[in-house]
């Protein structure tokens, strides 16, 4: 018997850094969303003992660096799962676009196993479990809206944002989120008021939601790569009414509560970029059904 879960991408309405803690990672601030574009995840249950990834997309690693592999590798030892699984990934998100694809993906096969093997384990567990796959994981685990704070591993839910548009543009060119922090300049840092921002979606405020969006490594990527802010200067001409670059980027998305300007947006937007996107913010949890 097959299981399908989905996948969804995330934006970060809000990315901030306070500080480079002991271990290397950066102490983060984040509001981050789920929209409704999302890779499929197939799981087929296998009698050999083994965890066989499949995807028609060529960037999308088939072996251990799949951190859906790493997810099914991590429940397979904890709860000691002698059964094997074929993970078929349908990727509908760019790889390597600051989208959390991979991480989602992960999460997704978490909540998966956890059904198929008859686990019982709940989102918080499946949560801390992620954590040790990559700081995303933990987000996508809950998926809908959240301040993730730590690592990007602790999740507190927050009110989902105001109905918009979301357009979605990713110039065709690789960053790495390593080398982005690298060049982070902690002295520097324009700070995004991560408090406002969530005031703004609990009192259902659109244009106080545009006017506190803010990424801290949105300086650094535009610096590394014109072509991100090229795009950005294009949606805001089209008529977004904010535009972000979305985690380390490239991929830059702007808002709009009209959907006869999502379009223009989205229109006028392919002709300067091969993959644009139009979605909805999707807001609400995941559940284990
Ligand atoms: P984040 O927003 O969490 O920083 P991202 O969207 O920038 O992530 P991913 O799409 O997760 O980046 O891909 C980053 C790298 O991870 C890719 O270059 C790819 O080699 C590797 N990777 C591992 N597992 C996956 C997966 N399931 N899907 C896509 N890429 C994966």
């Amino acid at each position: 018997m097959r299981f399908l879960e989905k996948a969804p991408a995330k934006i970060n309405l809000v990315l901030d850094t306070l500080y480079k803690r002991e271990d290397g990672y950066h102490e983060v601030e984040m509001v981050m969303t789920t929209v409704d574009l999302a890779d499929r995840i197939e799981l087929t249950p296998l009698k050999s003992d083994e965890i066989r990834i499949v995807s028609e997309n060529r960037f999308v690693p088939s072996d251990s660096r799949n951190l859906a592999y790493q997810a099914a590798r991590l429940i397979k030892d904890t709860y000691h799962i002698r059964e094997g699984v074929e993970i078929f990934i349908e990727k509908q998100i760019p790889v390597a676009a600051g989208l959390a694809g991979g991480s989602s993906d992960a999460a997704a096969v978490l909540r998966g196993l956890n059904h198929l093997w008859g686990l019982d384990l709940s989102l918080d567990t499946l949560a801390t479990l992620g954590a040790g796959i990559g700081s995303d994981v933990s987000f996508c685990v809950y998926g809908g809206t959240a301040l993730a704070t730590g690592r990007g591993e602790q999740i507190k839910e927050i009110d989902a944002p105001p109905p918009c548009w979301v357009i979605l543009a990713k110039p065709s060119i690789g960053v790495s989120t390593k080398a982005i922090y690298q060049n982070l300049n902690l002295e520097t840092i324009d700070h995004p008021d991560v408090h406002k921002m969530v005031e703004a979606l609990q009192e259902e405020d659109y244009d106080k939601m545009c006017a506190n969006m803010g990424n801290v490594l949105e300086p650094v990527t535009t610096s590394l790569h014109a072509e991100v802010d090229q795009i950005k200067s294009h949606m805001k001409d089209f008529g977004a009414d904010a535009v972000l670059m979305s985690g380390s980027g490239p991929t830059v998305f702007g808002l709009t509560q009209q959907e006869s300007r999502a379009h223009r947006i989205y229109n006028g937007l392919r002709g300067f970029c091969d993959e644009v996107y139009i979605v909805r913010m999707l807001g609400t949890r995941n559940t284990l059904d």
